[in-house]
Parts: C-alpha cells; sequence; structure tokens
C-alpha cells in the first residue's frame, strides 16, 4: 500500500483570509493530505485573538471545503515550554513529515526535532494579513470583506465577530496575556 504524505500548517487564523488559501493550494500540490494546525487554541475574545478555537475550526473547515483538500484540523493550544512544543502537537495531529511555516520558533522547534520544514510562500502580504484585517474591522472599513472567503464572511457574520472585536477592544481583558508564547506575537 502506498504510503500518504502528510505536512502540517500551523497558524492562529484569526481570522483564516485568503493569504491562508493561496498558501494551502501550493502545499496541497506537494503532499497527498494537510493537517492545518490551529494555534494559540486557548486564545479568544482579545485584540489580536478574538475568535475563538471553534470559531476558527468552523471558518477554515467551510473555507477548505471549497478547496477540495483533505485536511484535518485540529486546535493546538500553547503551552509553557517551548521545548515540550513539538512533542505536544504530535501527540493531537495525525503523523506528518514534514511543516509549513515561516515562522522562526516553529522552524527552530521542528528542526531541532528533525522534522523537515519548508517555508511557505508570502502572498500580497501587504494585502492579506491578520492583523490588517483586524484593523479594518476596528476602524469600520468594510475593505476586510474583501480578504477572506465568503464562506468565512458569513461564519464571521453568524458570530457578529466584528461587534465582539469593536467591544472588546476597549476593555482590560482585551490585553496581552505576558508569556514565553506571546513574545513571539507579530
Ligand atoms: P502566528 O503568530 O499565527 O503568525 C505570525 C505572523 O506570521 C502573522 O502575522 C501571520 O499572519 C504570519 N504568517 C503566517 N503564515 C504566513 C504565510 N504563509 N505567509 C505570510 N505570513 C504568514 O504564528 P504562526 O507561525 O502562524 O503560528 C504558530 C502557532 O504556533 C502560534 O499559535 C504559536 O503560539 C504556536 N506556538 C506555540 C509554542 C508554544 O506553545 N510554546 C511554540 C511555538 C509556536 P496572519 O495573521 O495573516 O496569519
Amino acid at each position: 500500500m502506498e504510503r500518504v504524505c502528510r505536512g502540517l500548517y500551523i497558524g492562529r487564523f484569526q481570522p483564516y483570509h485568503m493569504g491562508h488559501s493561496q498558501v494551502l493550494q501550493v502545499i496541497a500540490g506537494s503532499v497527498d493530505e494537510v493537517i492545518i494546525g490551529i494555534g494559540s487554541a486557548q486564545r479568544s475574545h482579545q485584540k489580536s485573538d478574538p475568535f475563538t478555537a471553534g470559531e476558527r475550526v468552523l471558518m477554515v473547515s467551510r473555507a477548505v471545503e471549497e478547496l477540495g483538500i483533505k485536511t484535518y484540523i485540529i486546535p493546538i493550544e500553547d503551552v509553557h515550554r517551548n521545548s515540550l512544543w513539538v512533542s505536544h502537537v504530535k501527540s493531537l495531529t495525525p503523523p506528518f513529515e514534514v511543516v509549513y511555516s515561516n515562522n522562526p520558533l516553529v522552524k527552530e522547534l521542528f528542526h531541532e526535532a528533525g522534522i523537515e520544514v519548508v517555508e511557505t510562500p508570502l502572498f500580497n502580504r501587504e494585502r492579506y494579513s491578520g492583523k490588517r484585517i483586524r484593523r479594518l474591522m476596528l476602524s469600520d472599513d468594510e475593505g476586510w470583506k474583501d480578504l477572506v472567503p465568503t464562506s468565512v464572511l458569513r461564519v464571521i457574520d453568524e458570530i457578529d465577530g466584528v461587534g465582539r472585536l469593536r467591544r472588546i477592544s476597549g476593555s482590560d481583558d482585551s490585553r496581552e496575556v505576558h508569556s514565553e508564547v506571546s513574545e513571539m506575537r507579530p
């Protein structure tokens, strides 16, 4: 029986956008199946992480349906020890041969664990960025709607995601919790 080659693509997807879809299509050209790790799964209701893991699972699963790629979508909470993170990820996901990431810490941790890491291409980064989308949402600029797949737009509407982002952005609870992990937040 032929061995299935799986790749892991990990990101926070706050929210999932067209840039992520383009990366996924490139990855799908190199592996049989893609594991999508929803990073920082414990985070939500914060200015830089407004959506829950469940909401992000919904966004990603609806968007990949349209792409026709075989995927496994797995929420992954952060752990407070970087040295244990790769084992933590492996304990939650189906086996994989290669990791796709541009994040220096992610690359280093998988490299040290002897797992192949491939850099993902950057697609129109000025336009497609989670940070930019959250900023447009906060400034009442409808332009963000062109930057996410229609399926994701529907999820954000269903959960009143923009309303939440605006409400929490003024509260103390929306501040970053400082930890080893938040040091790497853009
Ligand atoms: P991230 O913190 O979600 O994103 C970092 C930046 O890279 C974001 O601006 C993101 O943009 C951008 N980016 C991601 N993929 C890109 C691509 N293909 N092209 C262009 N820009 C891209 O980090 P991440 O690497 O995507 O996700 C890593 C996850 O692993 C995080 O949740 C992190 O907390 C977790 N982690 C945890 C530990 C631990 O628990 N000890 C250790 C290492 C990593 P967008 O916002 O537009 O996606």
